[in-house]
């Protein structure tokens, strides 16, 4: 008998595929950033228009003709794409983790026959595994083991080594998926929460809000005419201040504010629970203490002197929704940028 045909890709995805890879590279050229694979990845992903969050961040900077600089694709892909890497790692050590439950707990019941009891309990814990996270089953796999550890049973005294080392595997693994899990929610230059985390914690506070009526306000700011400091001191300056910057801000405000870096010189407080005075006055002491500060290049001494911020402030309102409250905090802070910059505009 012949072999069968090998199954050829269907062709719809296929021009599907090409149409948005042309896309792609024309928008590559278009804005003079480079098609190497991450760009060009930004830019398909752009086409395919399946993630809304990234076309609106790069449709911030799109403007016909003007080349977008090349960190700010790489913020884009930071911020909206390789969270899906990080995911998939995510996944994998979550497989691992369920693999490795499971073979515990089939050697414990093996170890386990005829205490009926004992094999219940293991059953119990065994149908959790994949479904509760992997801390609830760990930590009821830890108290079935002291259980019948407790009990002196022969068979789980022999067990007792092997489980504890796998145990303190799955420790490991549990800390390695933790560390993972933040990285996604984390901006890599300043450490603050990245624009996904503020959006997922803005969510909330909307929520809160709406349900059970708290005061909570909403600041968005700029670091003004930092192009110029770019173009005069290099990069790695405006890098250094970007993290001063995200210092400052993060010792100027308490236990449930949210301080992120909401995209390139662009940067948000959420302050939940807080009135709209008291949300104006920390943003106001936190633009004085950033104002205030005289920077110079460390390795050459040369003085770039003192950098200033404007902040738009806003309370969010019961019928808000992140796209409203995002435009007005926006427009206050055009509004603070149009009236000579280095101040905070507020309003209801
Ligand atoms: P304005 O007062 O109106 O805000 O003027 P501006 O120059 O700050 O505004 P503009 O939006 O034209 O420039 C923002 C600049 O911020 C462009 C870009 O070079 C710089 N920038 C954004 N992100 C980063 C970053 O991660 N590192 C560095 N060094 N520069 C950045
Ligand atoms: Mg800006
Ligand atoms: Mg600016």
């Amino acid at each position: 008998m012949s072999e069968p045909a090998p199954s050829v890709p269907p062709q719809p995805e296929m021009a599907e595929a090409e149409v948005y890879a042309a896309q792609a590279l024309d928008l590559a050229v278009r804005y003079r950033t480079p098609p190497i694979p991450r760009n060009f990845e930004v830019w398909y992903t752009y086409a395919t228009r399946q993630n809304s969050a990234l076309n609106t961040s790069l449709e911030r900077v799109m403007e016909d003709g003007t080349p977008i600089e090349s960190w700010w694709i790489e913020q884009v892909y930071n911020d909206f794409l390789s969270p899906k890497g990080l995911n998939d790692g995510v996944a994998k050590i979550s497989r691992r983790m369920d693999t490795e439950l499971g073979g515990i707990l089939t050697h414990l019941q093996n170890g386990m026959k005829g205490n009926s009891k004992a094999v219940a309990a293991i059953r119990q814990v065994q149908s959790r595994v994949g479904q509760a996270t992997d801390k609830q089953v760990i930590a009821e796999l830890g108290s079935l083991l002291n259980e019948i550890g407790s009990q002196q049973l022969k068979e789980a005294r022999r067990l007792g080594q092997s489980l504890n080392e796998a145990r303190n595997e799955l420790a490991d693994m549990q800390a390695e998926l933790e560390e993972l899990r933040s990285q996604a929610f984390i901006d890599h230059l300043t450490q603050l929460p990245n624009r996904r985390r503020l959006e997922a914690e803005l969510a909330k506070a909307l929520e809160r809000v709406q349900t059970a009526g708290e005061q909570s306000c909403f600041a968005l700011a700029d670091i003004d005419k930092f192009k110029g400091i770019n173009d005069t001191w290099g990069h790695a300056v405006g890098d250094m201040i970007l993290m001063k910057f995200a210092q400052i801000l993060r010792d100027g405000v308490k236990g449930k504010d949210v301080p992120a870096r909401f995209g390139g010189e662009e940067f948000a407080l959420l302050m939940p629970d807080t009135s709209l005075n008291d949300g104006r006055a920390v943003v106001e002491q936190v633009r004085k203490t950033f104002g205030a500060r005289w920077f110079v290049v460390q390795q050459t001494g040369q003085e770039v002197g003192h950098v200033t911020i404007s902040f738009g402030v806003t309370r969010i309102r019961p019928d808000d929704t992140m796209e409203t409250l995002l435009k007005r905090a926006d427009e206050y802070l055009y509004a603070a940028k149009e009236n000579g910059r280095d101040q905070v505009w507020s309003s209801e």
